[in-house]
């Protein structure tokens, strides 16, 4: 029935918004205070436009993401709540920035200097963020550079170039929530915020907790929460997100393209890295590594097929992987799927990152390649 039709099924990512709306109200629920959604990354593999709706939707109060590009399509989309835009380099485009009504955010004095000199051309008054590091040793200014940027900052706001709206950090830690480091860092942005304020900057608001915080520190919440993995749905712990009231919002599923009998002995895919040990059916599964299709799932990872799970066998290639289903029944069209919530007997996301040793942030970032997206 498809001939002269294009197969938009034959793979495809399906994005539950729904799920996406409800975990944001759980977790906005939880903290009861401002909730910063992030959604960088294409919204974390979803799609950054829907994603932004759907947290939207659910209650977030600000949107955030990495580049000012991810900032810009919000904006052209017709997304008007606050976004932030927090990783900027030497050279960057603070005016599209502010002319967009983008807040930005910086980690040093020579970036406080760029963006003030983006404001001054463009007579707006940039919403600013100021970064320290508190320990995780990536963005942010030192504690020994941290008072020279407040200076700075404070003197730039009272010039009316800049209004310094956030004061913020990250944690290196927070996905174990007793580890001491954690402690360590809030000490830190203690006194980082505290000099901060003394200096002026007392519209700021204070934001320090991902998604493992939001959901197990409340000690790290202070003005604004900013989770990301666990709007998605994927517990930021690695355990069960139903245990927080969260729900996995993706699921990867692509369609059986051949199948075919073999016998005893064959060995199946690149370097025959898996052998049937009996007459056996295989299936031919049309995704792979191109396609964000981790091939280190070869002989490791599960999928749904059949009404089972069953590991994938031999190597995941470029396009495709094969299924030994033995004598269970399988047919050409037939829906395997590779992740999902979990509650129809797919492995989930957690599950194929434990099998190919990273983690699911990972997975659902990568996947996409060929696949189609569908938002249901
Ligand atoms: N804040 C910053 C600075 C980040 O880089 C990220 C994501 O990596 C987040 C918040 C959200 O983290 P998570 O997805 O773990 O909630």
């Amino acid at each position: 029935g498809r001939v002269g039709t294009v197969s938009t099924d034959r793979a495809e990512v399906v994005v539950d918004l729904d799920a996406i709306a409800a975990n944001t109200a759980v977790l906005r629920a939880r903290v009861d205070r401002p909730l910063m959604a992030v959604v960088k990354a294409d919204g974390y593999g979803h799609g950054l436009v829907p994603a932004a709706r759907a947290v939207l939707a659910g209650g977030a109060d600000a949107l955030g993401v990495a580049v000012v590009e991810e900032a810009l399509a919000l904006r052209a989309a017709g997304v008007t709540a606050p976004v932030l835009a927090w990783l900027a380099g030497p050279g960057e485009d603070h005016a599209a920035a502010l002319a967009a009504d983008v807040e930005v955010s910086v980690n040093a004095e020579w970036g406080l200097a760029e963006v003030v000199a983006a404001a001054r051309a463009t007579g707006r008054t940039a919403q600013l963020h100021l970064k320290c590091d508190t320990g995780l040793s990536r963005g942010g200014a030192t504690p020994a550079d941290w008072p020279g940027l407040v200076t700075a900052a404070a003197k730039a706001q009272a010039d009316g170039d800049v209004r310094v709206v956030g004061l913020w950090s990250h944690l290196a830690y927070a996905d174990a929530p007793t580890h001491p480091t954690i402690a360590a860092q809030v000490a830190v942005f203690e006194e980082a915020t505290a000099l901060a304020r003394a200096a002026g900057l007392t519209d700021a608001r204070r934001h320090l907790a991902n998604s493992a915080a939001t959901v197990a520190l409340p000690a790290t919440w202070y003005d604004l929460v900013r989770p990301g993995i666990a709007l998605y749905g994927l517990d930021p712990l690695g355990g069960d997100p139903a245990e927080h009231g969260l729900r996995p919002a993706m699921t990867v599923q692509a369609r059986v393209a051949l199948t075919k009998r073999v016998p005893a002995g064959a060995g199946v895919s690149y370097g025959h890295t898996h052998t049937t040990d009996r007459e056996t059916t295989l299936a031919l599964v049309p995704v792979g590594y191109a396609d964000g299709v981790p091939r280190a799932g070869g002989n490791r990872a599960p999928v749904l097929a059949a009404g089972a799970q069953r590991t994938i066998a031999g190597r995941v290639c470029m396009d495709q992987f094969l299924l030994d289903v033995g004598d269970d029944a399988v047919a050409p069209g037939d829906q395997v799927v590779l992740w999902g919530p979990g509650d129809g007997g797919e492995p989930t996301a957690q599950q194929w990152a434990d099998a190919v040793d990273t983690i699911h942030y990972e997975l659902v970032t990568r996947v996409g390649g060929r696949f189609t997206r569908r938002h249901v």
